[in-house]
C-alpha cells in the first residue's frame, strides 16, 4: 500500500516530505506498471494471489495536484487509485493547519522564530524545512487540537501572516468540486474520507472526532454520489486513532480504513488498520523497491526513514 499527498511540478521554497516531484511520482508509477498487480483498494480483502507483489495506490488530503499532475500519469499507465478527502477544504482556497504552517513558512519575509525557547533561522530552503518539520512535530504532540490552533496561531502572527491562508495556486491547494467529479469520472479514482478538517482524532473529544468522521463521509458521498466505504485516519500513526474512531466507522458501514504504518498487507491484517508505507520525495529509489517487494533487512530502519521526515499525512 502506498500513501502519497501532492505532486509538484516547480520547486516548493523548500522540500517538504508530503509533496513529490512530479517526475519522481511518475517514475514509482512507470515501475509499478511494470512490475506489479495493481489492486484497488475497495477490491481488498479479495485479491487474488500473483507472482507479482500486489500493490494499492493512495493519496491523502486531496490536493489539487492530485487532479493536474497525478491524475494524467495514473491514465497514461492505466492506474487505480484512491483519494481521501478533507471535505472541508473542497472547492475553497483553505487547507489543512500543516499547510498553513507550510506556506507561512514559505512566504514569511521574517528571518528568524522563536517558539517554546528555541530559534529557528528561516533564512534559507534548509532551515526553514527543519522548522517546519520540527514545528509540525512539536504541534502534533501537544495532543489537543485546540490547543495545536491556538499555538499555530500565534506561530503564523510571529512570522507576519494572518489565517485564514489563500492556497489557491499553491501546492497546498485542495482540489476543487469540478476536479473531483472528472476524477470519479476517469473510471480510475475512488474516494473516501479523510475527517472533515484533517483533526487527529486521538486529540480531540469523542464526540468532535466522530462529527469529523461522520461529516467527511456524508460530504464525500454527496459529492461522489457513490457510497462510502473507505477511510484514512489523519496522521495514522498507532496513537492518532482515538478511542472512538473504529466503532463510528464500522457504524458508518466502513469496511477498511487505512493508517501510515509502514508495513506490508496481508490477510492477516485489520480491515480497519489497514498499513501503508508513505511515500515522499526523498525516499529513494531502493527503499520505493524495497517497500514493494518487502525486502527489509532491518525492519526498524523503515521507521528511522520516515521518523520525522514525515511530517504530516
Ligand atoms: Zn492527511
Amino acid at each position: 500500500m502506498l500513501c502519497y499527498h501532492g505532486v509538484v511540478r516547480e520547486k516548493m521554497p523548500f522540500g517538504d516530505f508530503c509533496f513529490i516531484p512530479e517526475d519522481r511520482f511518475r517514475k514509482h508509477m512507470a515501475y509499478v506498471a511494470r512490475h506489479c498487480n495493481i489492486v484497488r483498494l475497495r477490491d481488498l480483502p479479495d485479491v487474488g494471489s500473483s507472482k507479482r507483489p500486489n500493490v494499492a495506490i493512495t493519496f491523502d488530503d486531496g490536493y489539487q495536484s492530485n487532479h493536474d499532475l497525478a491524475l494524467p500519469v495514473l491514465q497514461e499507465f492505466g492506474l487505480p487509485a484512491t483519494v481521501f478527502l478533507n471535505t472541508a477544504y473542497i472547492g475553497t482556497c483553505r487547507a489543512p493547519w500543516f499547510c498553513d504552517l507550510i506556506e507561512a513558512l514559505s512566504t514569511t519575509k521574517v528571518t528568524s522564530l522563536t517558539y517554546q525557547g528555541r530559534e529557528y533561522a528561516l533564512t534559507n530552503r534548509a532551515n526553514r524545512r527543519f522548522a517546519s518539520e520540527d514545528l509540525q512535530k512539536k504541534l502534533k504532540a501537544l495532543r489537543s487540537h485546540d490547543l495545536l490552533e491556538e499555538k499555530l496561531n500565534s506561530i503564523v502572527g510571529e512570522l507576519g501572516v494572518s489565517r485564514p491562508i489563500d492556497h489557491a495556486g499553491k501546492p497546498t491547494e485542495i482540489l476543487d468540486k469540478t476536479s473531483v467529479v472528472r476524477m470519479q469520472v476517469s473510471g480510475l479514482i475512488d474516494f473516501g474520507g479523510h475527517t472533515h478538517s484533517h483533526k487527529i482524532l486521538a486529540h480531540v473529544p469523542e464526540d468532535t472526532a466522530a462529527a469529523e468522521i461522520e461529516t467527511s463521509l456524508r460530504l464525500t458521498q454527496e459529492l461522489t454520489n457513490a457510497p462510502q466505504e473507505l477511510f484514512a485516519y489523519p496522521n495514522g500513526g498507532p496513537g492518532d486513532i482515538g478511542s472512538a474512531a473504529e466503532r463510528v466507522l464500522r457504524k458508518n458501514g466502513i469496511s477498511l480504513a487505512v493508517t501510515t504504518s509502514p508495513k506490508h498487507y496481508s490477510r492477516q491484517s485489520r480491515n480497519l488498520r489497514v498499513p501503508r508505507y508513505p511515500i515522499g520525495g526523498h525516499i529513494s529509489d531502493a527503499w520505493f523497491r524495497a517497500f514493494i517487494w518487502g525486502q527489509f533487512q532491518h525492519y526498524g530502519s523503515v521507521r528511522k526513514l520516515l521518523k520525522g521526515a514525515r511530517a504530516s499525512s
